[in-house]
């Protein structure tokens, strides 16, 4: 049977809205939860590289001031050189001229504050002339790198070796040496300056860079040859496999990088420049955890803060889900209640078949589209046969079972969708069915009589001895103006005559020619 009347609150735009409603709400919250964190990065991202190009701006700043300064402080000592050396391949290391030397020695290295001494040494490396008044003895400096160097070299220019303790006093220096030739160009031995590694030290203390911040001076191949923090076991140690001279200085003389130190593995931004006139190396750095220790500060805020938010919101957006789920399912159970009550107040409750509620309605329609449509509509009425003796018989519980059965007969035989089987009334039964013609009702008619018989149902104040049932059929065409009690009226007087002519048949009543009783006995 068709849905006869629709509640507009029951329409299922209303589930769907809310359903949408829900994922509007749930996209909303993530859209907004999203947003936050990516502005929340994108904030940190941007003060997090501010933080580092000034870190970087003063890292070049303080390695470019570093280079400065260590090219002034080995030019000097380049110059003393060079003047001292032409001097002495002029006139000669003689007997003669050692007090001259030693004296001007003296001078030149209390001149340059960066000046430990100067020394001359022969071609065996043995202590010719110093700086200083005693002339230390001892086996020579012939095992010393610098010696062997010019030994070996035929170069004129300054060479810059590894950094070593002065066997005149136990300093640290860093030798600045230059060959000594005589008129054929062959070896006759070696001038040294030795800079004092406390020289660059002080220098470096000079610059504020934090606790873990680092300075060095190396030389073009890594040997490490000044540092702060300063580390005697360090240096000359090499830096050699380190990022700076393995892949940063091979591709350019100064720049800038985040790596870890080889000597202490802290990971710093080091600033660091190659020096343009010698093959030295220096390089400023600043810890990473100090130069993003005030921005790990902000971002930890931030952070909490927009977690705060983001819970929150979640929060909301989880109480106003739930609400909207819970209102889902109230409105999901308000719609099975009405239904199950629609149910009620238009069926009956021991057959399950429609009640006279829903057969006035269904007709009321029927009327109007058999109207509209030119179309028959036919109506069964049935009546169980002497259900008072069955009654009588077998008692009422027994008669509301046999009424039940009766009544599932009769709804076996409704095949279309349309056709609407009725508990009328007590142990009558109604049979609507649209579109169908009188002999299509009598054909039905005889169905449910025979799915009655087929129940086999015994009934010992029956003749037959079983359960059978009077139908009395009736069809028209409707008009629009005609009448619900006189069609009623007519198939009811048709089962009058199907009673009345012997029970357990069908009848049917012609418009025309009054009743007209087409006996259909089983017996
Ligand atoms: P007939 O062949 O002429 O129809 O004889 P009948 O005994 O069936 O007579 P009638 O139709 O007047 O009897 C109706 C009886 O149906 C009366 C009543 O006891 C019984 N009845 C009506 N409603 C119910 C019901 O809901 N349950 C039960 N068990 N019996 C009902
Ligand atoms: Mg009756
Ligand atoms: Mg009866």
């Amino acid at each position: 049977m068709p849905i006869l009347t629709q509640d507009p609150q029951q329409t299922p735009g209303g589930a769907l809205k809310r359903l949408s409603l829900l994922k509007a709400a749930v996209l909303f919250i993530a859209t907004v939860c999203l947003c936050l964190c990516g502005l929340l990065y994108l904030q940190l991202e941007q003060s997090r590289r501010h933080a580092l190009d000034v870190a970087q701006v003063a890292s070049s700043n303080l390695a470019r001031a570093m280079a400065q300064q260590a090219e002034d402080t080995f030019m000097k000592a380049d110059l003393v050189l060079t003047s001292l050396v032409d001097w002495i391949q002029v006139d000669g290391y003689g007997a003669a001229q050692k007090p001259r030397l030693q004296k001007t020695f003296a001078r030149r290295a209390q001149a340059l504050d960066q000046l430990h001494g100067i020394f001359l040494f022969d071609k065996q490396g043995q202590w010719v002339v110093t700086s200083f008044d005693d002339l230390t003895r001892g086996p020579g400096v012939s095992d010393r790198e610098y010696f062997t160097f010019h030994q070996q070299n035929a170069s004129t220019l300054a060479h810059i070796g590894p950094a070593l303790r002065s066997r005149e006093n136990g300093e640290w220096i860093i030798p600045v040496s230059k060959r000594v030739n005589d008129k054929n160009g062959n070896f006759q031995g070696v001038v040294l300056a030795g800079i004092k590694m406390a020289y660059f030290d002080q220098f470096f203390k000079s610059f504020s860079i934090d606790d873990n911040g680092s300075m060095f001076l190396a030389l073009t191949d890594g040997t490490l040859l000044a540092r702060r923090p300063f580390v005697e076991s360090q240096i000359g140690t090499s830096l050699a496999k380190g990022e700076i001279f393995h892949k940063l200085l091979p591709n350019a003389p100064a720049g800038n990088a985040m790596i870890s130190s080889v000597i202490d593995g802290v990971v710093r931004l080091y600033g660091y420049r190659q020096l343009d006139a010698y093959p030295l190396v220096v390089s400023a750095a600043s810890s990473r955890d100090s130069i993003l220790k005030d921005w790990y500060d902000t971002a930890f805020q931030s952070c909490v803060i927009v977690a705060l938010v983001v819970l929150g919101v979640g929060l909301f957006g989880w109480v106003f889900v739930r609400q909207v789920r819970v209102g889902v399912r109230v409105e999901a159970d308000l719609r099975k209640a009405k239904e199950a009550l629609k149910l009620i107040a238009t069926h009956d409750s021991l057959t399950g078949l429609a009640n006279r509620r829903l057969f006035e309605q269904a007709l009321d329609i029927e009327f109007g589209r058999g109207a509209r449509q030119s179309s028959s509509l036919s109506l069964i009425m049935l009546d169980i046969d002497y259900f008072k003796r069955y009654n009588d018989a077998y008692g009422h519980v027994a008669g509301d079972h046999c009424l039940a059965e009766v009544a599932r007969a009769v709804k076996g035989c409704c095949h279309r969708k349309a056709d609407l089987a009725v508990r009328y009334g007590g142990e009558e039964f109604a049979v609507l069915l649209p579109d169908t013609d009188i002999h299509g009702a009598l054909v039905i008619a005889e169905q449910i009589r025979r799915s009655v018989m087929d129940k086999n149902i015994n009934h010992n104040g029956s003749p037959t001895g079983y359960v059978t049932v009077s139908l009395g059929c009736y069809a028209f065409v409707p008009t629009g103006r005609d009448s619900i009690e006189l069609f009623i009226e007519r198939a009811d007087a048709a089962l009058y005559q199907a009673k009345h002519s012997g029970r357990n048949r069908s009848a049917v009543l012609s418009l025309e020619g009054g009743v007209e009783a087409l006996m259909r006995s089983d017996r």
